[in-house]
């Protein structure tokens, strides 16, 4: 029998000393497995700060496991002989370690628990899967709350974590006398802009970080993304950094600027922590509590940190269960039909709509954009051009830091594609370009104008805007929280609707918005 009793497997997104994994770890029977793998940045095209960051965080895990004691194989992706995918590593890692059994907290991504099972069964090993306690709920949770309901809303999921975690309470009733305080977290800035922002927390690239930094230039020269401004945190000290300096610097703001666009400021009151969160350098439970605690210390009000609170314990557990309980064929959801490819801009930021150029720049130059310039601006302008919705999910899981696919998918196949036909969003969110020029100053400084739809200078976003409408008219008629929005077509005449149609079909045959 070997002597090698659990071969504990750590993904790149489960760099946590705590996690369910390591219950009952013993360094003398027991090895952590870890391995850097092509297949984990090419299955989808990873930008180069992205890879940067989950190989820099994998390798300061492997020293905190040094630390701890913890013997680990490490297999790094420049080793010779690295076998290129996380399957086919880990079939060779087994039959050279010659481990009792598998040990992993549950992954992020059914692709990855589907390669890892069918590996430990070719080697007819047990693979033991755990829950993974950096969530507030299990997915046994979220399907309970499924059950029976005719339709999903995050809305009644949250109200039930706050209650169950006692989570900005007073006894049975919310904080504040309200459960959402939504309605006054929805301000642009005046014509003045931000002012000052308080800067968002860096962190200088260490020697490994550089290491792993020169070894992504080379390796994967032709993905997007800079690395020159890379400053992500990458070890648990600095992800509790990061946190502590938005909840003294920036939270305080954050509900009031959640959506509102400002042009080269991309950082604004927003928290940056979902890398921090989803690499599990950080847990839900703590960024919620120190949230709850500034609140309850006075240092912020009510509406910044309910706001803020109902993404992690809500959206972001939701999302989870939303992926686990309808995986593997929520990836194949295509309500609207959509079919285009996805512009060729988008991997290059080469347009001269000033909107999706400020936002699709940003994104490559950080790997960063706030949640509104995923949904209302890259998201929109995909859903409206009617991209393939794979296309789209394949490059918001390429270039954000923080994507990882149980949280990226139903975000953007879902709520911000409607692919899933209203699971997780009860419609479209499509808008024209004027609520773009309600929330930024961005369309002062473009080509065309967000109130025209026809002619030279109208915005491709209005004109595109129409153009759905026209298409979906039946469908979203149905729909009475849109069916307003469609009436207005009743306005237009055969001449005008051609006209939309015409530059529209211009617009997707690159013809407008592409730059050489
Ligand atoms: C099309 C699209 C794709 C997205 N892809 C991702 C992704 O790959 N990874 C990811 O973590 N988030 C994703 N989001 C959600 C959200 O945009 C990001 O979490 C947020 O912008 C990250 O920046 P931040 O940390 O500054 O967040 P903040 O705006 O400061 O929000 C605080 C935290 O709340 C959580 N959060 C906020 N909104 C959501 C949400 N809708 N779903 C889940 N968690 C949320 C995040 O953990 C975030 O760190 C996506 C949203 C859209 C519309
Ligand atoms: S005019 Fe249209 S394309 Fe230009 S910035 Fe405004 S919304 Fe974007």
């Amino acid at each position: 029998m070997s002597t090698l009793r659990s071969l504990v497997i750590v993904l790149g997104d489960q760099l946590d000393l705590q996690a369910a994994a390591f219950d009952g770890f013993d360094p003398t029977q027991d090895r952590v497995w870890m391995a850097e793998v092509a297949e984990e940045s090419t299955h989808i095209t990873s930008s180069k700060p992205r890879t940067v960051l989950f190989l820099s965080a994998m390798r300061h895990f492997a020293q905190a496991l040094a630390q701890e004691g913890r013997p680990l194989h490490y297999v790094r992706l420049d080793e010779v002989g690295n076998r290129g995918s996380l399957a086919a590593q880990l079939a060779h890692d087994i039959s050279a370690l010659q481990p009792q059994q598998l040990v992993m907290t549950a992954p992020g991504d059914w692709r990855v628990l589907k390669a890892l099972q069918a590996t430990a069964a070719a080697a007819g090993l047990p693979l033991e899967i755990r829950d993974d306690r950096h969530f507030y709920t299990t997915v046994r949770d979220f399907a309970a709350h499924a059950k029976g309901r005719k339709s999903l809303r995050m809305e009644y999921f949250y109200r039930e974590q706050r209650k169950k975690h006692q989570v900005l309470m007073e006894g049975d009733e919310p904080a504040g006398g309200q459960w959402n305080f939504d309605a006054e977290n929805r301000q642009a800035f005046g014509p003045q802009g931000p002012g000052f922002v308080p800067p968002r927390s860096q962190f200088a690239p260490d020697a490994i970080t550089l290491e792993v930094m020169a070894l992504v230039q080379q390796r994967f020269s032709s993905h997007p993304g800079e690395l020159q401004s890379f400053a992500w945190p990458v070890t648990r000290a600095q992800a509790l950094q990061a946190l502590d300096d938005f909840i003294t610097q920036r939270l305080a703001d954050f509900g009031r600027w959640q959506d509102a666009i400002w042009p080269g400021e991309p950082w604004l009151y927003h928290a940056h922590l979902a890398a921090a969160l989803n690499l599990k350098l950080l847990t839900a439970r703590e960024v919620v509590a120190a949230a709850e605690a500034a609140w309850r210390a006075g240092q912020v009000s009510i509406q910044s940190a309910e706001g803020f609170i109902r993404q992690i314990l809500g959206w972001r557990e939701y999302v989870r269960g939303i992926y686990w309980t309808q995986m593997p064929q929520y990836l194949e959801g295509n309500a609207l039909d959509a079919k285009e490819d996805l512009p060729s801009w988008y991997w290059t930021g080469r347009t001269d709509l000033a909107c999706l150029a400020d936002a699709i720049g940003q994104t490559l130059q950080h790997g960063y954009a706030h949640h509104i310039q995923r949904l209302m601006v890259t998201g929109l302008f995909a859903l409206l051009y009617g991209v393939e919705p794979k296309q789209v999910h394949a490059w918001y899981l390429g270039v954000y830091v923080d994507a990882v696919e149980w949280v990226e998918l139903p975000n953007t196949l879902g709520m911000s594609q409607y692919a899933d036909g209203g699971l997780m969003a009860s419609k479209p969110y499509i808008a024209s370009g004027k609520y773009i020029e309600r929330m930024s100053p961005l369309c002062k400084g473009c080509p065309y104008d967000p109130a025209l739809r026809t002619g030279e200078r109208a915005c491709p976003i209005t004109t595109l805007y129409w153009a759905f409408l026209l298409r979906h008219e039946a469908m979203l008629a149905r729909n009475p929280r849109i069916a307003l929005q469609v009436k207005n077509l009743a306005r237009l005449d055969e001449a005008e609707r051609s006209a939309i149609r015409e530059r529209a079909a211009a617009i997707r045959r690159g013809e407008i918005g592409t730059l050489a």
